[in-house]
This record gives structure tokens, sequence and C-alpha cells, in this order.
């Protein structure tokens, strides 16, 4: 067997091939996908778009998402026919007022909002803020987000409940708190060494479907608990019911401190030493916020973008989820702007506002050099 020097057997082990029948769109492909028949510049890419908007990368590992699906892609003109939140007829599940004349989400939808659902803990060290995560949805989709009140995970005897506490009456002066505890077993897997466990996302996703409001356009259940679809899962990071408009997602492998067995989904690894704790919260809070509008992106339409490196690739671990960008490419920014109708460098300006406090520097310099360039072609 020929002996290979160093670099090309990395270079050998980098190429790993697009999955069957995929071909990476061309510039002119790229170019049609956006649909700017307008020529704004909110929705160009620029004369060196990959300044702004480079390409989706070739796989470089097999289990990278592209290695694995041919995915088709969405353009914008296809989102614009296929999105159920568009269409003439009222989503048939929905029970709030309807519209048809209206050309938004909201001018169909009036009374429509997002909701969040904190499902379990969300206070200690390792946690992302519930707020923050509710206030960067609501500037980056220009819908309302509403967190509605925690569901307790009442955990012990290898037994995982869901607690809700359904109060009746509102605490008055003089008057006793009402409240009825409901509790419902989740199904969940548990292993003693190391302690760890997962919550199965069927029973969840059931749950969610009693619980959603009328009002609501969907409803995300967030949670730092590890979950899975079925007996062979490592882990999944979420599911969606996206026909019920309901979902639930886990941040428990977004924390820096850990590190993953890809062989037991209860290998876990903690290293504390040389992570300083305001750059962890700032890492979690970074993963969490993209996931969460990656995942709304999906149940308001949008599906998996192939044509750039965007917030709406799909990722097919956890490496690759993490190097991907927060922000959408201008094919999924022109659905997303024709969907909610907002004003694009106002909301770059939110969001520009939301990176600079939570010092999120890889986002502050993006939306800072998109703003100028908007700033320059106007
Ligand atoms: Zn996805
Ligand atoms: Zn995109």
């Amino acid at each position: 067997m020929p002996k290979l020097n160093k670099k090309s057997a990395v270079l050998e082990r980098r190429f790993v091939p697009y999955a069957r029948g995929f071909t990476p769109p061309t510039k002119r492909i790229q170019l049609t996908a956006i649909g700017n028949d307008k020529n704004l510049p909110e929705f160009s890419s620029g004369t060196d778009s990959d300044q702004y908007f480079p390409p989706v990368p070739q796989p470089t590992d097999i289990d990278d998402w592209l290695a694995q699906y041919c995915e088709e892609g969405q353009t914008y003109r296809e989102f614009c026919q296929e999105c159920p939140w568009l269409s003439l007829r009222k989503w048939v599940y929905t029970k709030q007022k309807f519209n048809s004349k209206g050309k938004t989400i909201l001018e169909k939808y009036p009374e429509g909002k997002i909701y969040l659902l904190p499902l379990g803990e969300f206070d200690s060290d390792h946690c992302v803020n519930f707020d923050h995560l509710r206030e960067f949805s609501q500037i980056y989709l220009g819908i309302e987000v509403v967190s509605l009140p925690r569901v307790k995970l009442d955990i012990k005897d290898r037994s995982i409940s869901w607690i809700e506490d359904s109060a009746s009456v509102a605490p008055s002066r003089g008057q006793r708190t009402s409240s009825r505890l409901k509790k419902h077993t989740l199904n969940a897997r548990f292993n003693s060494k190391p302690k760890h466990y997962q919550i199965c996302v069927d029973e969840v996703l059931l749950k969610l479907k009693e619980k959603i409001p009328d009002d609501a356009l969907c409803m995300i259940a967030l949670t730092m608990s590890d979950l899975c679809g079925d007996e062979t899962d490592l882990f999944v990071a979420g599911m969606a019911a996206g026909k019920h408009r309901v979902a639930i997602f886990s941040f428990a492998r977004y924390d820096p401190t850990l590190t993953f067995d890809i062989g037991d989904w209860y290998g876990i690894k903690q290293d504390l030493k040389g992570m300083d704790c305001e750059e962890r919260k700032k890492i979690i809070l970074q993963r969490s916020c993209k996931l969460l509008v990656h995942e709304i992106g999906h149940l308001l339409g949008i599906d998996h973008c192939i044509f750039y490196d965007c917030c709406m690739n799909g990722s097919g671990h956890l490496q690759e989820d993490f190097r991907q960008p927060i922000h959408l490419c201008p094919v999924d920014l022109h659905k997303l702007q024709t969907l909610v109708g907002f004003n694009v460098t106002k909301r770059y300006q939110a969001l520009l506002r939301f990176y600079e406090k939570h010092e999120m520097h890889r986002e502050v310099k993006w939306v800072r050099a998109r703003l100028h360039y908007l700033a320059a072609s106007c």
C-alpha cells in the first residue's frame, strides 16, 4: 500500500462527496432562487456575494447534512406558492380570526402569536436565559413571541412527570390560591452510571397539542433535558408536529463544557477547566437562539436552504450546527420578509442592539457590515 504523506492524508480524509443526486447550485441558480425582481438592496447578495453570503460549504464529514441528504432546496417563488400561512384558506387546525384578504401572516391572522413553553428547570448556571430567547426570536421573526408559565418536570425513581399548575383562581386579598396540580408520567429512559436520562418526544408532542392556545401560530416547548425519539437514537435535538404547529427542542447538548460519546446515548463528559462562566453562557445563548429561529422558520413554512451558508441549512451533527451562521441568506430573508412584512434595515438594527448587548462578536461584525452595505446602496 503506498504511503501517504501527511498533507495528502488530510486532504483525502476531507474529501466527502455530496449525497447521490445532489448538485450544488450555480451562481445563476442562487440568484434566481432569491427572486429579487425589484432589485432591492436588502435582498441583493452584492457584487462580491461571498463577502456576506458564501455558498454552503462542501461536506467534510460523512455525517454532514448534504453528504447524507439530497435536498432539493426551496426557492422564494416556491415558498410563496407553498407556504400554508400565505394561503387564501385558513389553516384547518387553528381556531383564531382569519382574514383571507391579508397579505402577511399577521394581516391574515391578526391575533397570531408564537408561544414558547419552558419545560423543566431554566435557572442553573448552564441554562439559557429564557427572556433573552423570547426577546431574540421576536426581533428576528418580527412576530410577537410570548412565554408561557413553566411546566415542571418531577424527576425521581427512574420516572419523569410533567407537572402543570392549572391555577383556577387568580390570588386576591384574603383569598387562598386555588390550584390543581396535573401530573402525567412521561416516557423516558435512564442510565445510572453515569446518571443520565432522556425524555421521549412523542408523548410531549401529544401534551403540546392539547395545550396550544387558540391564537397561537405555533408553540415550541424548550427544555434543558436531553431528548430521544426511540430506542435506536443517540439523541434528538427535537421534533415538530408541523401540522399541529407544535414542537419540542432541547438545549442539553449546547453546553460547551460537555463532550458526547458517539456510541452510547448516556456517554457524556464535562470539563469545566478553562471555561469562563460568562463565555459559557454566551455560547449557550448563541447556539440556542440559532436553533430556535431555525425551527420556528420551519413551522412558518421555510424549508432547508441549499443556496448559501445560512441559518436554514440542515445540520447532520453538532459540529456542523455550531459552524453555521445565525443570519438568513437573501433567499430566506426574502421569504420571511414577505411573510411578515418587516423593514429589513430596522430588523438588522434591532438585531445589532441584541448582539452588542450580549457580546456576540461574530454576529455584531456581520450585521454591521450588512447595514453599511444597505446604507451605501440607498
Ligand atoms: Zn431543520
Ligand atoms: Zn438560506
